[in-house]
């Protein structure tokens, strides 16, 4: 016996996908280039121009795009050559960032960039409470930016987190395990809500709107380093979700002579030996800042304390032998590094730079393969963002016909 003969009616149907793919590509080549014409959106989508005009009506109704007067040349409204651009007058998403010691609240154009942002410390930490504080916090912010369209809300955290349920699956810093949180901020504040774990936000977001987008789309890994460290890696423009949404977990790398406790229950993982927390105390306990917090120490080191920055060009040095391996095992376009101390400090990037140089045996031109966040002091406020910008730039129509029904 055969295998039965695939009927017409099994497949998926191509033209409605086509349609949302396409005025994706147009919004896509918009924020790439915009201001831009009509037939410049089309050469680059390799749209036809009657596609292009047809996608276009649709996103200006939407007020996802918006026609621009020419740099040069008198306005004129209605002709067909008036360039294009995003419209980040209307539309936002809000972005959420659980982080260990504090959550941030932010609102963010179809840019990416920030338009306010709240960030404060936890009350209680148990799921609830977390989720009912940011709750409050986003109607604040809404109540605060009435004219502000939410298209939808995008959060970002540490640990497991599975993007197709919207769970946390397991954030053992925090102590959570299994909890949905996507369908609880989506109850609480009737918005649409995407979830991703750090790394994976912020490369959505470098994919986006990053310094080297271009490249990372060809391919790029990014190592997040906070309090809790990920990685996530893509190729052609696509993150690897893995099928248990578990890619990146690099967090119990073993560390040579780290004695620090982590979390796992054994001695001297990465994360034990990279993360915030540690670093903070260290710092506090050598008199070098009087409050615990990384942000203190950054400003230290940027303001000339040597113990400073020989504290965060340590943490650079074990965060570079991480990400040499990362560059090893993929041999990226691009490798990010998020991690505080590289991203504000030119002597912390040169630092973990030359430890990358020293312990990757790929060869690669640091200078060009190596970069710190395209977002340096805002990686919190635009990783949530990010998530629900993704979905917006994926398939924007799709966006808008979900956001009616609901
Ligand atoms: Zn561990």
């Amino acid at each position: 016996m055969g295998r039965p003969t695939t009927r017409r009616g099994d497949l998926p149907p191509i033209d409605a996908r086509r349609s949302r793919d396409s005025a994706g590509a147009v919004l896509r080549a918009v924020l790439d280039h915009g201001p831009i014409a009509r037939s410049s959106v089309a050469r680059v989508t390799r749209l036809s121009a009657a596609s292009v005009t047809g996608v276009v009506s649709s996103l200006l109704d939407r007020g996802l795009m918006c026609e621009v007067p020419e740099a040069a040349g008198p306005p004129g409204i209605g002709r067909p050559h008036v360039p294009l651009d995003i419209q980040v007058e209307g539309a936002a998403v809000i972005g959420v960032h659980i982080a260990v010691p504090r959550i941030t609240v932010s609102l963010l154009d179809l840019r990416g960039r920030i338009i306010a942002q709240v960030q404060e410390p936890h009350g209680r930490t148990d799921p609830a409470s977390v989720i009912a504080t940011v709750a409050a916090r986003i109607a604040t912010l809404r109540r605060r930016h009435p004219r502000r369209r939410v298209l939808g809300l995008g959060l970002a955290t540490g640990g497991w987190v599975d993007s197709l349920t919207g769970t946390i699956v397991e954030h053992p810093a925090l102590d959570w395990r299994d909890v949905r949180i996507g369908a609880a901020l989506a109850e609480a504040t009737g918005l649409p809500v995407r979830t991703d774990n750090n790394s994976r936000a912020l490369l959505r977001a470098e994919l986006l709107f990053g310094a080297v987008a271009g490249r990372a789309r060809e391919s790029a890994v990014h190592l997040f380093v906070g309090n809790v460290v990920d990685v996530a890696f893509a190729t052609g423009g696509a993150i690897h979700q893995g099928p248990r949404s578990a890619s990146g977990a690099v967090a119990h790398l073993p560390v040579e002579g780290c004695r620090e406790a982590c979390s796992c229950g054994r001695v001297g993982c990465l994360q034990a030996a990279v993360s915030e927390r540690v670093l903070v105390r260290r710092a506090m306990t050598a008199g070098l800042i009087d409050r615990p917090e990384i942000p203190a120490l950054v400003k230290a080191a940027a303001d000339g304390s040597a113990g400073a920055l020989e504290l965060l060009r340590d943490r650079a040095r074990l965060v570079g032998r991480a990400a040499a391996l990362l560059l090893d095992l993929f041999d990226p376009e691009v490798l990010v590094v998020a991690e505080a101390g590289a991203n504000q400090l030119p002597e912390c990037l040169a630092t973990l730079r030359a430890e990358v140089a020293a312990w990757s045996s790929a060869g690669a031109e640091m200078e060009r393969v190596v970069h710190p966040s395209s977002f340096p002091g805002t990686v919190l406020a635009v990783a949530g963002g990010a998530v629900a910008l993704d979905q917006v730039y994926a398939s924007p129509l799709d966006l808008g016909v979900r956001l009616r029904a609901s």
